[in-house]
């Protein structure tokens, strides 16, 4: 099988020439699903593999739980001295249970020491593997073999199942086009976090996060869970004394609004605050990335502040907030907003 045919039922791609199995899981996550790093998606499509261990990469291809090792551990998959290894070259079975054979640059100390003790738990909880070639069992045809006509039936279902979902507006007239754009760009997974980059192919000494350098860095983390990232949006929760902010997925930083604000206006001040926010938290990891000085979380709050007045005041025509108040109490400028010369 060496294309995917889409004829017919609305679907149009260009056929392609795939060179395995892992190919067509990409091909479904990327264009059909949209499952992130695949792993669920895997999962999904094929059990895992039962085999010698002779053709599967140790690092690189999910095989012992819902993720590929190399993202699990990432320290520990910087220290492989082949990061090509295959299963059978790390691990293989004797009477007395598994036997590991490991081959670092460096001995894993500190915080890759902790990842190889978790690594040896993941493999000692396997089955012994058989003495078959390395296979997948195709989970959508009885016989687990793979099937054009499983594969067709899925795409199918993928677009034709699942309504569209309608797009998030990304204009807000009180802030520069500029944010609007990078607002849309975060929504359609196009920011460049390291994950994404390594799912490019782009080969970086670490996937891990540039300012934490505590968990991989993927968007959800970039703008909501790394600790930096969370002192932010922590600081404008108490700046607009809210006991919750009301988001905890970047997906939803587009539409956000809050209860106690019904008017138009009102919820537009504040989602251009959320939106400036999270493109400051950012440009503030770019400068980290990049080498420049990054910002203090109460200096990136007081830049937040002051642009936000700066930007709303000078594009609201029928806002005219004042500086000690919008300091102060931004909430009850949003609600009880002052317009220029009666104008509201
Ligand atoms: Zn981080």
């Amino acid at each position: 099988m060496t294309r995917v045919h889409t004829a017919g039922n609305g679907i149009t791609c260009t056929p392609f020439r795939v060179t395995g199995l892992h190919s067509y899981i990409a091909f479904v996550r990327d264009h059909v699903v949209g499952h992130g790093d695949g792993s669920g998606l895997t999962n999904d499509l094929v059990d895992d593999v039962k085999c010698t261990g002779n053709d599967t990469s140790f690092w690189n291809e999910i095989w012992c739980g819902t993720v590929a090792f190399k993202l699990k551990y990432p320290r520990l998959h910087r220290l492989e001295s082949f990061k090509t290894a295959r299963i059978a070259d790390r691990i293989f079975w004797t009477d007395n249970g598994p036997v590991m054979t490991w081959n670092w640059a460096s001995n894993p100390r500190w915080r890759a020491a902790a990842e190889l003790l978790n690594l040896e738990k993941d493999l000692l909880d396997l089955n012994q593997f058989s003495n078959k070639p390395d296979t997948w069992t195709w989970k959508h045809e009885k016989c687990g073999k793979y099937t054009s006509s499983s594969l067709s039936n899925l795409l199918i279902n993928a677009f034709v199942a699942n309504k569209p979902i309608p797009e998030p507006t990304v204009i807000n007239s009180l802030i520069p086009q500029k944010i609007g754009i990078f607002m849309w760009r975060m929504h359609k997974n196009k920011l460049l976090v390291r994950i994404e980059l390594d799912n490019k192919g782009i080969d970086l000494h670490s996937v891990l996060c540039p300012v934490c350098d505590d968990c991989v860095e993927c968007i959800q983390h970039a703008m909501i869970s790394c600790k930096s990232a969370a002192s932010v949006w922590d600081k404008l929760r108490q700046w607009w004394s809210l006991d919750k902010l009301p988001f905890e997925v970047y997906s939803d930083l587009i539409d956000c609004s809050l209860s106690h604000i019904n008017s138009k206006t009102g919820t537009k001040i504040w989602q251009a605050v959320v939106w400036i926010t999270a493109y400051f938290i950012w440009k503030n990891r770019n400068a980290k990335v990049f080498g420049n000085n990054a910002s203090s979380i109460p200096k990136l709050l007081s830049d937040i502040q002051s642009k936000s007045f700066e930007w709303i005041n000078d594009r609201g025509c029928n806002i005219d907030l004042d500086w000690h108040s919008w300091v102060n109490n931004p909430s009850a400028c949003a609600l009880n907003f002052k317009p220029k010369d009666g104008i509201g």
